[in-house]
């Protein structure tokens, strides 16, 4: 007994080193395969990035750029105009940055296309560039420079609040309409949050708008950008009873074919031109294709009441988006990663 007594602890003892050892290795072993992923993901980011035309061409996901104001920014403290707002000059460098790297902003029309897998009708690259509610500095700002560059976009707009003090006139609109560069598609009438709407309102909101669009531009609206982002299933169904083909909404992914929730990438004074690069570049890895903003309230129009304007017109221009729930850029939801930072969390993971 006393022999067994003695051997006991020393058999223990063994055992004991032989589970440390055990857990000493499977450190060791998980520390070097978390080393060579961590740099072999890196690596890949890297060449992923000085390569962006081959992700592209791979890839055939189309990056659908989303503007609201384009303008000075008065109070650069005011975080949710920033929200809206890209300067002047930030725009212009993103239109040059898109010109000098073979890139074309497409029409409408030539989505199903490019959702086929084709490059835009030059061969370049494929990009498309979208303008919300129809403010009157598009008219001053963002319409000259896209003369310049001799690019397409598309604009959006809630069709009651047009001839407004800060919105764009009709007489404005179908000067631009007929630049040929500009396509002007339904953003409701009076820019309402259709995932809380009536059935009836629902209806009349893009049913009349759609309607008076197509009288005063003398062009069929087929798509669709729901204010604040907010869809349901009834509001799908009732577009495409209208006749509508297409739809878009707000996130941080290129999008792959037409639908009713179409992902937009929204461009403000927050993006960096490095940011900007990254989105067009497709450098941003989005974890859900499709974003569907939290239905918010009706009620969220005008709240903060600020007021921009432009150097030589002194257009002022207000901000129906401003002071919603999913307005500011830190409440929104962040479905996208850039490809460094996946490669980050995979590596604490
Ligand atoms: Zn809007």
């Amino acid at each position: 007994m006393e022999v067994l007594y003695k051997e006991q602890p020393l058999r223990f003892q063994k055992v004991g080193g032989q589970v440390g050892r055990c857990y000493a290795e499977f450190i060791m072993r998980f520390f070097r395969l978390s080393l060579f992923l961590f740099l072999f993901l890196t690596v890949m980011a890297s060449l992923w990035r000085l390569n962006p035309s081959k992700v592209l061409a791979k890839d055939g996901g189309l990056p659908i750029l989303l503007y609201h104001y384009v303008g000075p920014l008065d109070n650069p403290g005011d975080s949710a105009r920033k929200a809206l707002s890209v300067t002047l000059q930030d725009f212009e460098a993103q239109m040059n940055y898109l010109q000098a790297n073979g890139f074309e902003p497409v029409t409408l029309g030539y989505l199903p296309y490019v959702f086929e897998g084709r490059q835009s009708l030059s061969g370049k690259k494929p990009v498309l560039l979208t303008f919300d509610d129809g403010y009157m500095d598009f008219y001053f700002n963002a319409f000259p420079i896209l003369k310049k560059f001799g690019f397409h976009a598309v604009s959006f707009i809630p069709t009651g609040k047009m001839n407004g003090s800060y919105y764009l006139t009709w007489e404005q609109i179908k000067e631009i309409r007929q630049s040929g560069l500009v396509e002007f598609e339904d953003h409701t009438v009076n820019h309402v949050n259709l995932a809380a709407a009536s059935g009836d309102q629902i209806r009349f909101e893009l049913g009349e708008s759609k309607s008076v669009l197509e009288r005063e531009t003398g062009q069929p609206v087929s798509y669709l950008a729901y204010p604040y982002g907010a869809v349901s299933g009834q509001v799908i169904e009732t577009a495409k009873s209208l006749g509508y083909v297409g739809a878009f909404v707000e996130g941080d992914s290129r999008a792959y074919s037409l639908g009713f929730t179409v992902p937009r990438f929204r461009i403000n004074g927050y993006t960096t031109l490095g940011r900007f690069e990254d989105i067009v570049n497709g450098r941003i890895v989005s974890l859900l294709p499709v974003y569907l903003k939290p239905t918010g309230s009706n009620t969220q129009e005008n709240k903060s009441g600020a007021v921009s304007s432009r150097p030589q017109s002194q257009a002022a221009v207000r901000q129906p988006d401003s002071g919603s729930s999913a307005s500011g850029p830190q409440q929104r939801v962040p479905f996208g990663l850039s490809l460094p930072r996946f490669c980050f969390l995979f590596w604490c993971f």
